[in-house]
């Protein structure tokens, strides 16, 4: 069954030289029987062993095994030969000494797919002499006993070929003998193939020996059949004994056979052996390969054994394993912070139930009260945000307003500018208006203290606003000394408006120092003074101290908030504001000529005024329109042009700044034009040339019919934390005319500062469009939902919509949330970083281990284990390895989150000087990271394992095998 045709192998060795250690081997193999490979040290004996056991494969040649050529056979093929025909014994043993003499026995079973029957194991053990050693482990075992186990292993498994590779190589001549005579006794049923150069022990035991040298087969003997019987007689030969006389019954059987026909007479030779025929191999009952299968206890405890030898090794490849793993989970927290999460779950533990909603990014702002950063709450976020959820929400409405004060002046105009008079805990401005009815405001801002107190509030279409008391007392803080005088003025009727200033509020109304003017028909109450009498009673005039108060962030977000807004009982306010208004407010701009680019430097935040407007306030000054004509300040007729409907934004702008457009564009014209000459541009160049000395020349005069592409110009708006990416949105204008504040400054001292104050005159269209836009809806008052998970989505929607919260603790978790964002860049370079690294140390340590475990992989896969079965002792160590790095870096991650927390508490307490942080909610393990640390455990861990394991499963058993 088992046959080599024409097998040979040479090794060329790394400096070129070749070996032939195999030259044309042809043999056959009987069924049974016990044949000794013979040959001196070299002769190529393992080499034919190695090859016959397919532990290596022949350069040329073939194996038939059953039939079967090995020329078919794949790698995966041979491993199910050896585990389907083989039994290797070796000269070193080869047991495993991970495992007990049992299971070392039991394994090899179990490779072959079958059921380990414990008397079938025990049976072996004791037939090889092993009895009641079962439990034993191999380092407690001789040498002879380890051989025995070997050939039990080799013998379990029922194989109709056994292999030795000089099994007796390190044994005893007593041990040998046992040995060799349990080989014999196997060699009986089937075939038993040792390699030796001990010839006695061959000619003693074996039926067959084929001599090596040189890698050829030199001599191939059986011993001769008739070896067992020395007396013999056929019908054409007497053998007869050579070492002893016949006896008498032989002597007549001889006499008997000769006198019936003459026999040649052949006295045996010494030899015991003669020349092997050609054995035919008889039965071909087909070649099924076994596929092995390698029980995962067995490779786990191969794995785990590689743990106890690299304690060290194992220790540090975890820990930093662990380290980068759990700073990745860490960053993964903190990129997941979610400030909808983590707001809801702070509102809730804070009893924060009214919050405000507005448009845009949140930014830190210092005591700001500066409108012009808010954006207008876009119809798609309003309509999210007021829907379904919150049952309660107040529109808020931008309208800023900057109280004059009686000392007017541009220090305190300066000061008004930033929201509050420093010197005073009071409001210089407002921001807007809420539209609100009374029960919604007095629902929102808490109950009892909410009251008119004096005054009512507006009817249903009143263009009049009530304001807080707080309002009432910053104006009377601005203005006593004005008012006094003014009532003192009316006469002694009024003299009781003196001690009762909040009627005189009602009867006169606020203005801005823009002059916009709003009646006011009621005062509500507010309990700013006693909700922060502690600010208050200790307010002084330094700044420093007053802003270090505890109270104090709180109280400028409710003057921004509350106490210093407008109430309208409906738009009608805002939209009577807006169309009665002479200007409008225009943030953040720039001027460019539509054929040209902004120049760099900062936007303005400058007033467009319309025409009327300007010349209202000329009047007071005891000048008209006609006096701008007359004085050559504004162009002819362009009061008529501005709001000339047929012109599309007609606009009058003054004429330093029209002049600078002309250059801009005369510039890029003549640029384009020295390129390329073109006569349409050519002619454009010569007008606006014209047009620009015109001009300083004083001839202001503008041909509207035709507006030419030097009279176009953009404004362009500007979002300030982005300038340098372009206006949000532009305004495309055609100046039909300019107006010289300069020379008007000249003729009317007081209007000095309206150069630099109006930035163009538009048309009355164009100014309320303007104002509109600038007095739009800029917050949401609501009253958050019941539930923290109800809160929770709707937070989420505001966060999607690029809406933001303010809260007396909004702008510590926005912060948190700034922080949390830099810890999460910074965590993930560094896990990335350790990660590369930790995968490295991995990778090494099972390199290591597959090298530590050369000598079990040798032997497994001789036994007819798989590559891929060797290769799941390594998958199994990673596979704990990564099991115990999660489960450290899961606990590490929790004791991480809980230490950060508690540094953030304390470092944050001493920057805020409040205990807002305590009650804020930081970071929560969220299942997100949990399991991102594991897929990337899971990924370091293939990527170290898959190369040392895929290339200890390609290897050929021989090389593991060499490096016994
Ligand atoms: P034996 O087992 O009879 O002592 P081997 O089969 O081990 O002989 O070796 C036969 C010949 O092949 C020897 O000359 C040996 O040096 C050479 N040889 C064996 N293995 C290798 C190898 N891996 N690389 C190169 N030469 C080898
Ligand atoms: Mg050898």
């Amino acid at each position: 069954m088992l046959e080599l045709k024409k097998i040979s192998k040479t090794y060329k060795s790394k400096k070129g030289s070749s070996c032939n250690a195999l030259k044309n081997i042809n043999i056959k193999f009987p069924d049974k029987g016990l044949v000794f490979i013979l040959g001196k040290s070299g002769s190529g004996k393992s080499t034919l062993l190695n090859i016959i056991g397919g532990l290596d494969a022949p350069d040329n040649g073939e194996i038939i095994i059953r039939g079967k050529s090995s020329k078919d056979f794949s790698q995966k093929d041979y491993d199910a030969y050896r585990n389907t025909f083989l039994g290797f014994i070796f000269q070193e043993y080869n047991v495993m000494d991970d495992f007990s003499v049992y299971d070392n026995v039991a394994l090899s079973l179990k490779l072959q797919n079958q059921k380990v029957d414990k008397e079938v194991v025990e049976d072996i053990l004791d037939k090889v002499g092993l009895k009641g050693f079962e439990k034993r482990k191999p380092n407690e075992l001789s040498g002879g006993q380890k051989q025995r186990v070997a050939i039990a292993r080799a013998l379990v498994k029922q194989t109709e070929i056994i292999l030795g590779d000089e099994p007796t190589g390190n044994l005893d001549s007593n041990t040998s003998k046992q040995i060799f005579k349990i080989l014999g006794k196997l060699a009986q049923n089937k075939l038993v193939i040792i390699v030796s150069h001990d010839r006695d022990s061959a000619e003693k035991y074996a039926d067959r020996i084929i001599e090596l040298a040189d890698g050829e087969v030199i001599a191939d003997v059986s011993k001769r059949s008739e070896d067992i019987e020395d007396f013999a007689i056929t019908n054409k030969t007497i053998t007869i004994p050579s070492d002893r006389p016949l006896t008498p019954k032989e002597l007549r059987q001889v006499n008997k056979a000769m006198s019936e026909k003459p026999l040649k007479i052949r006295q045996r030779s010494d030899s015991k052996f003669e020349k092997t025929g050609n054995i035919v191999s008889q039965k071909t009952d087909g070649c099924k390969l076994i596929r092995s299968k390698f029980p995962n206890k067995y490779a786990t405890q191969l794995g785990v054994s590689n743990f106890k030898t690299k304690k060290f090794r194992l220790v540090v490849t975890i820990f930093l394993t662990v380290v980068s793993l759990a700073l990745f989970g860490l960053s993964q927290i903190f990129a997941g912070y979610d400030i909808a999460v983590a707001s809801s779950k702070s509102f809730e533990a804070n009893n924060i139930t009214d919050i405000v909603l507005k448009q845009g990014t949140y930014i830190e702002e210092f005591d700001s009260f500066n409108m012009s950063s808010m954006e207008t709450i876009n119809k798609q976020a309003y309509d999210k945000l007021t829907k379904d959820y919150v049952t309660n929400h107040l529109d808020f409405y931008a309208l800023e307003m900057t109280y004059k004060s009686s000392e007017f002046d541009i220090m305190s105009m300066i000061m008004s500018m930033v929201g509050r008079n420093l010197s005073t805990p009071y409001a210089t401005s407002s921001q807007g208006v809420l539209v609100a009815e009374l029960n919604d405001i007095k629902k929102y801002f808490g109950g009892e203290s909410c009251e008119i107190i004096k005054g009512v509030y507006p009817q249903d279409t009143d263009t009049k606003v009530v304001i807080t008391d707080y309002l009432a007392d910053s104006l009377i803080n601005l203005n006593k000394d004005k008012y006094i005088r003014e009532i003192t003025a009316m006469g002694d009727e009024y003299a009781h408006l003196k001690d009762n200033l909040y009627e005189y509020i009602l009867m006169v109304g606020i203005s801005d120092i823009m002059g916009l003017k709003v009646d006011v028909c009621g005062i509500i109450s507010t309990d700013y003074k006693t909700k922060y009498k502690n600010l208050l009673d200790t307010y002084v005039a330094s700044s420093d101290q007053f802003t270090s108060h505890e109270d104090y962030d709180k109280f400028c977000l409710e003057v921004k908030n509350y106490y210093s807004v407008l109430f309208a009982k409906s738009t009608a306010f805002i939209n009577s504001v807006n169309t009665s208004v002479g200007y409008a407010k225009v943030s953040s701009i720039k001027f460019r000529p539509t054929f040209g680019e902004y120049k760099k430097g900062l936007p303005s935040t400058k007033y467009v005024y319309k025409l009327d407007e300007l010349v209202a306030q000329l009047e007071s000054n005891g000048h008209d329109l006609q006096y701008l004509y007359d004085e050559n300040i504004l162009s002819p007729d362009a009061d008529i042009y501005v709001n000339d409907s047929r012109i599309k934004n007609a606009v009058i702008i003054p004429l330093a700044t029209y002049k600078e457009m002309l250059e801009q564009y005369l510039l890029k014209i003549e640029e384009e034009l020295s390129e390329k000459e073109d006569p349409v541009k050519r002619q454009s160049f010569n007008e606006a040339t014209a047009l620009l000395s015109n001009l300083s020349a004083g001839d202001y005069s503008f041909d509207p019919d035709a507006i030419k592409d030097y009279q176009k110009i953009n404004m362009g708006t500007f979002n300030l934390l982005d300038i340098a990416n372009g206006p949000a949105y532009e305004e495309y204008l055609n100046v039909v005319g300019i107006i010289d504040f300069n020379s008007l400054a000249k003729h009317i001292p007081a209007t000095a500062s309206y150069g630099s104050v109006v930035c163009a005159i538009f048309s009355d269209v164009n100014v309320i469009k303007n104002a509109t836009a600038n007095n739009s809806l800029r917050a949401l008052y609501v009253t958050l939902p019941d539930s923290e998970r109800l809160v929770r989505e709707y937070l989420t929607i505001a966060n999607d919509n690029f809406v933001y919260h303010e809260s007396e603790i909004s702008a510590t978790l926005y912060l948190v949330s700034n922080i949390f964002k830099i810890f999460s860049i910074v965590f993930q370079w560094v896990a990335l970083i350790m990660g590369i690294f930790s995968t490295i140390l991995l990778f090494n340590f099972v390199t290591i281990s597959v090298v530590n475990k050369q000598k079990e992989i040798g032997i497994l896969r001789a036994i007819g284990a798989k590559g891929s079965d060797v290769g799941k002792i390594f998958l199994i160590e990673s596979a704990i390895m990564g099991a115990i790095t999660v489960v450290c870096s899961w606990g590490l991650i929790f004791l991480g989150t809980h230490l950060i927390n508690s540094l953030l508490v304390g470092s944050f307490k001493s920057y805020l000087q409040s205990t807002i942080i305590n009650r804020i909610t930081l970071l929560t393990v969220g299942v997100t990271p949990i399991f991102a640390v594991l897929v990337a455990c899971a990924i370091v861990v293939f990527l170290a394992t898959v190369i040392p394991v895929v290339k200890i499963s390609r290897m050929k058993p021989v090389d593991a095998i060499k490096k016994l």
